[in-house]
This record gives structure tokens, sequence and C-alpha cells, in this order.
């Protein structure tokens, strides 16, 4: 009975009358010990926002004054409907895992959080046959609830052996219960607003880095690193599904695991976890609280892994990898966690989808760029091989548009810059600016000729397709072709006087035939036939000579004995020289030279320049034939000599003596039946066969025409006559 009631007394204000002066003080001291302990942890619940710290102060500091040796605080989640742990201090291993969560109406602290009511049982054994005792050690367990305005917010315990706990200790829980639940709320409120908000800037952080034109690689890292600053991981890491195949492709965190070597090696078949395949399944995240102990029996490196969640990582609803996230702590990671990790999943499945369509793009930007780099180049090719006609062409080209010159060709520019003075390089200038315009004004090409500087121009312009206001003009120097169709006109006026002066001769003749007496007849015949002959020569060495032109003079070469072809002109011209008593010194070579010829061509030759020699040599004079062999120019040659003792050529006529028609004066007083067509064919005929024709003279000293031809047996020779022939 004293007991209780010392017990009932306990509760009484120190002022009790009937209580002795010791028990005042001593009770005093206690309420004073107490209202200080309230105090302490009051001003810790006020000075502390963050929650997990104050917690533990505040843990730590009821330990201290209740002389306990174990307690825990636990949060109550409400939507949930149990406690959650949220600092436990001298428990067994093996009782904290019980502890981590508890169900509202479970244990002696999930009682507490439904009923709202403080509990103080000093001896658990006798409590419920002993089904809330955890530990041997804590016998006696005093728990109170955690209130704002009169709610539960969460539960605090503490435990000890038998008697460890007093009445007072558990009033003054009580106490510090009814007073600390405000603090917490706020702590709760102020640590879920803390990670909302990095929760928040973490996520911007996530979607900048997502749309960001970072690597992947680098992207994805990144995540890793957002990730890791929300959740509470030991370390994580992405995997990407490959055909049947898992492989990590980024991580972090693992270094200070045993695992570190190995995971960068992984490469698994898609159902070796369950886990995996569940993601793949209902495409959701996963969490896994405790990881059986067996399933890293034999895998060494793995066993520090005891709680998981993952997240299936999607593109285009199909999944692709997985975000992993490992912890070393049972119960490390909750649905919130779980809801987070989702989001960063959806990020790196986005940064995976933005790196294909980028791979993608770029290898269609790889492929565009590749096309344009090869036409850019066949444009260069062809843009070059137009410069380099436009550069090389003979004629000047210049495109003229408007009244401007856009650009001319290195000839153009000559014949504007250089060759032409200033005023004719004008009037070429304003020649054509003019034919440009005419061409566009009619719609069509339109031509002119100019003459200037003594230069023969030919102007065309014509129209660029595509180019309305822009003209190409060519500028042909077409003095060669004037000068060529002056000497034709020149060639055919002389050709026709020519041939018409024996033709009035023989009609002549034939008049006076027609009347003649007797006796003159035979003369006038003879006049007759001779002006034939002229005439038939006439008409046989122009033709020869315009086939030669027309290059279609084609030689059939065969090897020739040259003394035969000169004894043969010799025999021809016998009665010749014998008529004019001449002289002719001639001994046949031995051996006689070969050269590669045609027999007519050069018989022609050799008859030519004997009649020459005959013809231009008064009678009693010599006409010496030499056949030789002679080294020239590196090369061997056959020679034929020819020389005469006659009138000789002037110096004025010398160089005019192989163009065709051309006779001296004194060749024609001296003998009037020439053609001026011999030496002509002679030096044609000749060139054809690769040789070459010289000629000295004296007047009234005699004449000597060289022939050079390449001798047969030179190789060189040879080629260069066929050559010849063959152009
Ligand atoms: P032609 O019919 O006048 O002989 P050629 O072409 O054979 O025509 O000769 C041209 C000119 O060369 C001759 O008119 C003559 O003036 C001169 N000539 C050619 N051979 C001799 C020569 N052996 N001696 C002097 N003059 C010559």
């Amino acid at each position: 009975m004293s007991s209780q009631r010392e017990g009932s007394c306990r509760f009484r204000w120190p002022w009790c009358k009937r209580e002795s002066n010791e028990e005042v003080i001593r009770t005093l001291r206690q309420r004073n010990a107490e209202l200080e302990a309230l105090h302490t942890i009051t001003s810790i619940i006020a000075g502390s926002l963050e929650l997990d710290a104050m917690l533990e102060a505040m843990m730590q500091t009821i330990l201290r004054i209740t002389r306990t040796q174990a307690g825990g605080i636990w949060l109550l989640d409400r939507r949930e409907h149990r406690l959650r742990l949220a600092y436990l201090e001298g428990y067994p291993d093996e009782v904290q895992a019980k502890l981590r969560e508890i169900p509202a109406g479970q244990l002696l602290e999930g009682e507490v959080a439904e009923t709202g009511e403080a509990r103080f049982i000093r001896d658990l054994r006798k409590e419920k046959g002993g089904a809330w005792l955890l530990s041997p050690r804590f016998l006696t367990v005093a728990t109170v609830p955690l209130l704002t305005k009169g709610k539960v917010v969460g539960v605090l315990s503490i435990a000890g052996e038998v008697g460890a706990i007093s009445e007072e200790t558990f009033r003054l829980l009580q106490n510090i219960g009814a007073q600390v639940g405000l603090g917490i709320e706020k702590a709760i409120l102020y640590h879920e607003q803390q990670e909302q908000r990095r929760l928040a800037e973490a996520l911007a952080e996530s979607a900048a880095i997502v749309g960001s034109s970072l690597e992947l690689e680098e992207v994805l890292d990144r995540l890793l690193e957002q990730a890791a600053r929300i959740l509470p991981a030991d370390a994580l890491n992405i995997m990407l599904i490959e055909g049947d195949r898992v492989r990590p492709i980024r991580w972090r965190g693992y270094e200070k695991f045993p695992c570190a070597e190995e995971l960068p090696k992984l490469d698994l078949p898609l159902d070796t976890y369950p886990s995996w395949e569940l993601m793949m399944r209902h495409k959701h995240t996963i969490i896994i609280p405790e990881i059986p102990a067996e399933m890293w029996r034999e895998a060494e490196n793995w066993r520090w892994l005891h709680s998981y969640v993952g997240a299936p990582i999607l593109i285009k609803d199909q999944v692709v990898g997985f975000f992993n996230i490992d912890g070393s702590r049972p119960y490390q990671f909750d649905e919130a966690d779980a809801a987070r990790l989702s989001i960063f999943a959806r990020y790196a499945g986005t940064a995976l989808e933005h790196a294909r369509l980028y791979r993608q793009l770029r290898t269609y930007t790889e492929e565009l760029e590749q096309r344009v780099a090869e036409r850019t180049e066949r444009l260069r090719a062809r843009n070059a091989r137009l410069q380099a006609i436009f550069n090389s062409t003979s004629e000047g080209l210049i495109l003229v548009e408007g009244d401007r010159f856009e650009c001319a060709n290195p000839v153009a520019a000559r014949w504007l810059e250089r060759t032409l003075n200033p005023a004719d390089a004008e009037k070429l200038r304003q020649a054509i600016v003019e034919v440009a315009r005419t061409a566009r004004e009619a719609g069509e090409e339109s031509r002119r000729e100019l003459t200037l500087g003594g230069i023969d121009f030919l102007l065309k312009a014509r129209p660029i397709e595509g180019e309305e206001a822009t003209r190409l003009v060519t500028v042909q120097d077409i003095t060669p072709w004037k000068a060529m169709a002056r000497v034709y006109e020149r060639f055919i006026s002389t050709v026709s006087h020519e041939l018409r002066s024996p033709i009035t001769a023989i009609r002549l003749y034939a008049e006076l035939l027609r009347n003649a007496p007797e006796e003159r007849r035979l003369s006038y015949l003879d006049a007759l036939f001779k002006e034939i002959d002229h005439q038939t020569e006439l008409i046989e060495g122009i033709l020869r000579l315009t086939r030669i032109d027309a290059g279609r003079q084609r030689l059939t070469l065969v090897p020739l004995d040259l003394a035969t072809h000169v004894q043969a002109a010799i025999e021809h011209h016998t009665v010749m020289l014998e008529e004019k008593k001449l002289h002719l010194e001639y001994t046949p070579p031995d051996p006689p030279p070969t050269v590669l010829g045609q027999p007519e061509e050069l018989g022609l030759v050799f008859h030519n320049l004997l009649r020459n020699a005959i013809q231009y040599t008064p009678p009693e004079g010599t006409i010496r034939i030499v056949i030789g062999e002679e080294e020239r120019e590196g090369r061997r040659w056959a020679t034929v000599t020819i020389s005469d003792t006659g009138i000789g050529i002037s110096a004025e006529d010398l160089p005019h003596i192989f163009k065709r028609f051309y006779r001296s004066s004194r060749a024609q007083r001296y003998f009037p039946h020439g053609t001026g067509l011999g030496l002509a064919l002679v030096k044609e005929i000749i060139n054809l066969h690769g040789g070459m024709v010289e000629v000295e003279s004296e007047v009234e000293r005699g004449t000597t025409f060289k022939l050079y031809l390449p001798l047969f047996t030179s190789q060189a020779a040879m080629h260069e006559v066929k050559a010849k022939a063959a152009a």
C-alpha cells in the first residue's frame, strides 16, 4: 500500500504538506531536471530545421536524461497508415529490420500511433504473451505519441532493463511528445520542401541536359549525377538492352564497392533477374527493399548490395534499358524514390531517343555532305575543264553583260591590253559591245568583221542559255584565212590568165593554119603542138599541186635506187642535150644509194631540174650530175646535185623561184615557154619525201640545185618519211 501511496504522491506538487523536506527537495530537483530537459529538447527542435540531425540530437538528449540505453523515433505516414523509422539507437541488429516500418496498430509503437495514447510497460514479458518483446535486453518500454494540435505525427519510444524507466521519465516523455510534435512537423514540412526544391532543381537541370547538344554519354553521366543528388543511392547505372542481352553503358558510385571492375564488363541475358523481366512486362518501376541473401551466394563482389530500385527506360513505349539504383542497406528506397527514378528514366529515354535521331540526322547530314562534296568536286572539275578550255583556246572569248565585260580569256585580254594600241583596243572593245547588243536585240547569233593594227578580226556573239542579258563573244584572228583567201584569189586570177594565154596562142595558130600557104603549115603546126604541150603541162602541174594542197597526194613509198631514176631522166633528155650541144658529166655512184620514194613523183623532180638546167644553159655549156651520200643534222642523206653553167638566177629572183607561176624576167626572155610551176612541184614533192632542196646561183655563171633525201638504211629517216607521208 505504502508504495501505492508513494506512487500517488509522486504526481503531487512539492508543496504537498505530507512530504518530508528531503522528499520535497528531491522532487524539486527532479522537476527542475525535467524542465531543463524539456527546455533543451524544445530548443533543439526550435533551433534546427534539419530533421535527421534534430531527431538524432533529441534522442541523444532523451537517452542521456532518462539514462536509458535504447530508443527510437518513428514518423507517421498517414497516407500509408504506417510508421516509418526516423531514428534508432541502441537496438541490436536483428531487431532493427522489424522496426524499420511498423503498420499502424501493430507492435506497441503501432498501437500508440493508432490510439494516440502513451504506454509505459514495466515488463514486456507480461504483455500480450510477450509478443512485443523484441530483445531480452529491453524488458521495459515507454512509448509516447508525438502530437501536433492533438494529432499524432509520430511515436517516440525508449527501452531498457526492468526498472530502468521511472514514472517521472514516462511523464517527461509524455510532455516531450506533446511539445515537440509541432517542431517535428515543421521540420518535416521544411524537409519535404527542401526535398521538393532539390527535386525540382534536379529535374530542371536534367531537362536542360537532355535538351542540350552534349554527347549521349555525357548526357547520361549528368543524369546519373542528378539522380544521385535526389535519391538515397549508393551506386547507380544505366543499362541498355541489345537483342536479348543487357549491358551497362554508364555508371556512378561503384568505385567504393568490390564489383567496381566487374560492372563495366557485365553482359547478361535479359532473363537473368526477375526484376528486369517484370520491368519489361509491366513497364513500371520496381523496388526490392531487401535483396535475399541467397541471391548473391555465388556473386562474392555483389554481397554489399541489399536494396534496389529500378525503372525501365522507354522509347516509343518500348523498353530499351533500365535505370538501376543500388543500396547497401535494406529498405534504402521507398515509393517516392521509385516515382522520382521513373522521371529520370523518362529523361534517359528521351536522351537515347535524341541520340538515335541525332545519329540518324548525322548519317543523313553526312550523306548529304558527301553528295554535296562529290557534286562540288564534279562541278569544280567541270569548271576547271571549262576554265582550261576558256584559257587555252586560240580564240578570244569575252562574256558581255550589257555594256560590261564579265570576263575575258587570256587571248582576248592580250589583244585588248597588249597587242593592239590603245585606240585600236578601244575600237575592238566597242565592236565587241555592239555585236553583243545586236545579238541580244535580234535574239540570234550576230557577226562582224573588222581590221585593226593589220589584224583581221571576226567577232561572233552568241546567247547563253538561262542568261538573258549575257552574250559570249568570240574574237577570232582570221588574218591567215584572209591572207589565204587573197592568195587564192590571186592564184585563181593567175591560173586563169596562165591558162588563157596558151589557149589564145593555140587559137591564133589554128586560125593561121587554116589560111596559111602550104609551105608555112608545118611550122604553124609545130608551134601549135608546142602550145598544146605547154597547155597540157600547165594543167597537169596545176592539178598535181592542187592535189598536194588538198592533202590528197598520197605517196606509196617503195625503196628505190636513185641512180636508175636519174639515168631515166637523162635518157629522156638526150635529144635536147644533143640539140644544144651540152656536155653532161655524170658518173653512176657505186654503190648507188637507196631511198624510200614514189618513183613517178621523184622522176618528175629529176625531170624538172634537168630540163631547167638544159633550158637555162646556153649551147656548149656543161651540166654536171652527182649522186652521193652525206651526213647532216645527225643523219645520213642521199644527195643529187645538178649543176649547170647557165644564165644563173639573180639575188632578187632567188627567194621567189619556188613560188607558183614565178618566172624571172630573164628566164622569160631566154625561154618563153616555161610554166613557173616546175620548181614549186620539186619543192612540194621533196618535202613530201621528208627531204630538202637547196639552190646556189650566180648570174651568167650557172646554178646548182642540191636535193637531200633520207637514206633508206636510216631507220629514223624511214620512220620520219612514213610519218610525213601519212600526215
Ligand atoms: P619555168 O617554167 O619558168 O622554168 P620553174 O618553176 O621551173 O619554171 O622555174 C622558175 C624560175 O626559176 C625560172 O623561171 C627561172 O627564172 C629560174 N630557174 C630555174 N631553174 C633555173 C636554172 N637552172 N638556171 C637559171 N634559172 C633557173
